[in-house]
């Protein structure tokens, strides 16, 4: 099949390279001109593992292009995905739509025969509807199906994610549309991965209920450890003695600073308002909106804590920047709500992050940027690991003690055993679990 995907960001480049992968011929559009000038380079414009080995052999067999050349590529195509941002809209958490809206104008100018035009991008329900109807508006000649097909993909392991997804969802009532979109996941069902086709309103509710139910379990075991610390109690174990619970399920029971990224924050607060125009209360929703907000809030008080109250003079060594491991994306992260205040009660803060380093510089200005953990450290008052990296998980201990201030560890990923750092010499503060000073 020919595909076109519309946004090489994250999800677009990522869908793109693995439908290439899987045989079809892609064509991937983005308008930011660096992008695609980077891309034909062979240049990834994004950190994903494995992301550029999987390119470069498609683009070699010719079955992957990039292009900023809208118009040619959509009217060539079987199916055209839209995979562009959809960020919120400032002042009322609204997603906004500015960019799907435009990338269906130019898509419906340039419509060339049978057409399915599929909504990757994370969307509200009703999307679908619109873009059908701006479609008919310019171009009530045009024949084509609107699908919504909502991409689950968590970005550090895109590409397996995208290979061997959990489901496939297809949202569809059109009948050329459902054959389309059988075609282009054949090779995926190939691989037993279940492909739900429902109605397109539902299938867009599902990507929104799916990041709701995830950010409730992750706010739901942070709360825990808040109670663990006050009674004494570890979340390590709770999470285990909870998750070991068929109906509960081991994932996303990790205590830590908050949810971070470039989706749970938007799209919890787009369904919120979804939700409240549509008159229906999603209270739980709201709840793990604002308990997660607070929470990233107050990270920094616990850094003063750990310090005795005062950072003035003081230096802080950060140790992740990006919202998880395994990626480049700096949208929403955590360290973005705790660094500023450190530097605001008078610290001065030094950060590593092993890829994060690029977007981030613009975004924390005054925080100086070391080559290595260990450097990092050095001359620091407190070391503080805000992102779980494979490379943080064995640090040796010994080496931070001799450069840093004073053996301080404020581990909000609760990565290591507090016996461990406690034997090595260190105050150590990790969330949710007992203290050995
Ligand atoms: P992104 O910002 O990385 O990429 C979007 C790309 O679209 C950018 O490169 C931008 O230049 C391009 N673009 C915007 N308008 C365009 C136009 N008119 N023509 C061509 N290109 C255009 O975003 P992302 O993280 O890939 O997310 C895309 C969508 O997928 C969002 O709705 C998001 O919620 C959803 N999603 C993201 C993830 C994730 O982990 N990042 C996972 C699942 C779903």
């Amino acid at each position: 099949m020919r595909l076109t995907m519309i946004g090489a960001g994250y999800v677009g480049l990522v869908s793109g390279a693995c439908f290439a992968d899987f045989g079809h011929v892609v064509t991937c559009v983005d308008n930011n001109e660096d992008r695609i000038r980077s891309l034909g380079a062979g240049k990834m414009p994004i950190y994903e593992p494995g992301l550029d080995r999987i390119v470069a052999s498609n683009v070699a067999e010719d079955r992957l292009r990039f292009t900023t050349d809208l118009a040619a590529s959509v009217a060539s195509a079987d199916a055209v995905f839209i995979a562009v941002g959809t960020p919120s809209r400032r002042g009322d958490g609204h997603a906004d739509l500015t960019y799907v809206h435009a990338a269906a104008r130019l898509i419906a100018a340039a419509l060339d025969g049978f057409t399915v035009i599929v909504t990757k991008s994370t969307v509200p329900v009703g999307t679908g509807d619109q873009i059908e109807a701006i479609i008919r508006e310019e171009r009530s000649d045009a024949d084509f199906a609107v699908v919504s097909n909502p991409e689950f993909l968590r970005e550090g392991a895109a590409i397996d994610d995208f290979k061997r997804p959990n489901r496939i969802v297809v949202g569809t009532t059109d009948p050329r549309g459902r054959e389309v979109m059988q075609e282009v996941y054949r090779p995926l069902y190939l691989n037993q991965a279940p492909l739900l086709f429902t109605d397109r309103r539902t299938a867009e509710l599902v990507k929104y209920a799916a990041n709701a139910f995830l950010a409730t379990k992750i706010t739901f075991i942070n709360e825990m450890a808040d109670l663990c610390e006050k009674v004494g109690a570890d979340v390590q174990d709770v999470a285990r003695g909870i998750g070991l619970d068929n109906r509960i399920g081991p994932k996303f029971l990790h205590a830590g600073p908050g949810f971070g990224g470039s989706c749970f924050p938007k799209d919890t607060l787009a369904l919120i308002r979804t939700a409240e125009e549509a008159g229906a209360d999603l209270r739980i929703v709201s709840a793990v909106s604002d308990i997660n907000e607070s929470r990233k809030s107050r990270m920094a008080d616990r850094v003063v804590d750990a310090l005795g109250g005062s950072l003035e003079g003081r230096t802080i060594a950060v140790l992740g920047l990006t919202f998880k491991p395994n990626t480049d994306d700096m949208r929403e992260a955590p360290s973005l709500s705790l660094i500023p205040p450190l530097q605001a009660a008078g610290a001065s803060v030094r950060a590593y992050d092993p890829q994060g380093m690029e977007f981030a510089r613009p975004l924390l200005p005054g925080v100086t940027l070391a080559k290595d953990a260990y450097d990092c450290a050095t001359g620091a008052d407190a070391l503080v690991i805000v992102t779980e990296w494979e490379s943080f998980r064995a640090l040796d201990f010994a080496r931070i003690k001799s450069v840093m201030k004073q053996p301080l560890l404020v581990d909000f990923r609760n990565i290591y055993p507090p016996s461990e750092l406690h034997a090595h010499g260190f105050t150590y503060r990790s969330v949710g679990r007992p203290r050995l000073d």
